[in-house]
């Protein structure tokens, strides 16, 4: 996959009056480089990534996302899809393409009686999360509520629910999607379902898909969760604990483990800021007045430096970890699956964790395992079935300067725990410099069937801004 520049820039080749053309068929706008909007619609979450695409649709509706795809096709433009803008590739941007920005997109409608809510595709977490907890419903999505539902549910998804009710993409009934040629077709179990499988995992690979449509549950509005952390000091007793206790926990308690320095955080003592911490992120989605004796062992544990775990809402509970990862800076990932998480890989998690070179940077575990370790390997693409735990590598720092060593750290933590995985890895965890065989190692053995779908929906490859599954020629 490239993301060079295509045959056509637009201004260059592609004609003034063509563009002008483009502008009257949009109901939203066109954004060229140079004008107001460019520049904040082409960046991204990760500032590694800085690419100028040649035009940028910023739709509003379906229609729009037609006249894109229908543009780009015809003019031979690379085409990429922005939904949140979080994908730490930078998927959404191409340089000399035409990106579909479609961040007004955001409308959410809920069915209480249903228990199901329509989703637009260029909706954040947190508009879904704010909807559906009006009605004391919640949808399985993920940790950071500026994060893109789309992106998340296509490369599988997981949260502080997966435990009890599988991958986000698990808990989605059908999805709206435009084809290559500009047709909108619906997918589920009962319309085109080998598109429906492929979507459950496979990305951007078939389309652009303009809604979603979820299975909700009822969540919260209050739930018992927060933060607690110890002094990394403490750490080999602290995850020792963890083990025993994920172990046996029942699935409406989620407690992913990380790793780092301590943030200037309100909640953590000054003179622990920049000093190294062990942190658990707690969860309890269960009755809340059940839930202090579900949390008491974590709560009574040691001497921790901070402890915010109590009740609050689900939707604060949900934005909790979003100034930890602020648009703007330089990210770096690695990741696995795992199917455990043993004595040894603690110890080496914790080794790590002791040469990280930015305060920013951590090591994480989120638990996984409950419902999606129930249905087939085939059940969808995204596959996975045997994962327990991701571990996820996480650096992030402010200069380009510092490239050089925090990339160094996270590749070289990976090389080392990389012998705890299932030999599986999130699709939606890989950085740019993750090709073929990772895309390989994330899909498995179905790997096959979404070659088949893709070269059934997108035989020319025009979504290819993605981790591409390559069409069969
Ligand atoms: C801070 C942070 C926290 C995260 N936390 C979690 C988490 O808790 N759980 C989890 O599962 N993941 C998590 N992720 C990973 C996240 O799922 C991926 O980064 C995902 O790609 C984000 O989607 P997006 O729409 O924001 O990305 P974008 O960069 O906008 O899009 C990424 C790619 O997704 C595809 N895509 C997006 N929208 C569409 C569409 N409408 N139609 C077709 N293809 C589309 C395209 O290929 C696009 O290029 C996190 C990421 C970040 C940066």
């Amino acid at each position: 996959m490239t993301m060079t520049a295509s045959k056509a820039q637009v201004g260059e080749v592609v004609e003034r009056n063509t563009l002008d053309d483009l502008r009257t068929r949009l109901r939203g706008e066109l954004i060229l480089p140079g004008t107001p909007g460019y520049d904040e619609s082409r960046s991204i979450w990760n500032a590694m990534i800085d690419r100028r695409p040649a035009a940028i649709v910023r739709a509003v509706g379906a229609p729009d996302v037609v006249t894109g795809v229908q543009f780009a096709r015809e003019q031979g433009l690379p085409l990429s899809i922005k939904g949140g803008g979080h994908n730490i590739a930078g998927l959404a941007v191409a340089d000399g393409g035409l990106m579909l920005d479609l961040s007004l997109m955001r409308g959410v409608v809920v069915d209480p009686a249903a228990r199901t809510a329509r989703v637009e595709a260029g909706s954040l977490l947190g508009d879904v999360d704010r909807e559906t907890q009006a009605h004391g419903l919640a949808a399985v999505l993920g940790f950071v509520s500026a994060t893109g539902v789309a992106g998340l549910t296509l490369g599988g998804g997981f949260g502080y629910l997966t435990r009890r009710f599988g991958w986000t993409s698990d808990n989605v009934l059908s999805v709206d999607m435009i084809t290559a040629d500009g047709r909108t077709v619906h997918a589920s179990a009962q319309e085109n379902p080998d598109l429906f499988w492929g979507l459950r995992g496979g990305g951007g690979n078939f389309g652009v898909v303009t809604s979603l449509e979820y299975n909700l549950h009822p969540v919260g509005p209050e739930v018992m969760g927060g933060l607690i952390a110890w002094r990394g000091g403490d750490a080999p007793q602290v995850l020792e604990m963890y083990r025993a206790l994920t172990k046996q926990a029942p699935p409406e308690l989620t407690v992913a483990a990380m790793l780092r320095m301590a943030p200037p955080a309100p909640w953590l003592p000054k003179d622990m800021h920049g000093k190294p911490i062990v942190a658990l992120l707690v969860c309890y989605t269960g009755p809340v007045d059940e839930a202090e004796k579900h949390v008491a062992a974590i709560k009574g544990f040691g001497s921790p430096v901070g402890d915010i775990v109590q009740r609050r809402t689900y939707v604060s509970q949900q934005s909790m970890l979003d100034a930890t990862q602020p648009k703007g800076r330089r990210y770096y990932w690695k990741s696995e699956y795992l199917p455990g998480v043993e004595p040894e890989l603690l110890a080496q998690a914790i080794a790590h964790a002791g040469r990280i070179v930015s305060p920013y940077s951590a090591v994480i575990l989120f638990p996984v395992d409950g419902a999606l370790n129930l249905l087939p390997e085939d059940h969808s693409a995204v596959g996975n079935r045997d994962a327990a735990y991701v571990l996820n590598i996480t650096s992030s720092w402010d200069r380009a300067d510092d490239d050089k060593s925090n990339i160094e750290w996270a590749r070289a933590t990976w090389q080392d725990m990389r012998r705890f995985s299932t030999g599986g890895t999130y699709i939606n965890f890989q950085t740019a410099d993750e090709g073929e065989e990772r895309i390989l190692a994330a899909y498995g053995r179905n790997y096959g069937r979404l070659v088949e779908v893709k070269t059934k929906w997108d035989p020319e490859n025009l979504f290819r801004m993605n981790k591409n599954i390559m069409p069969r020629p």
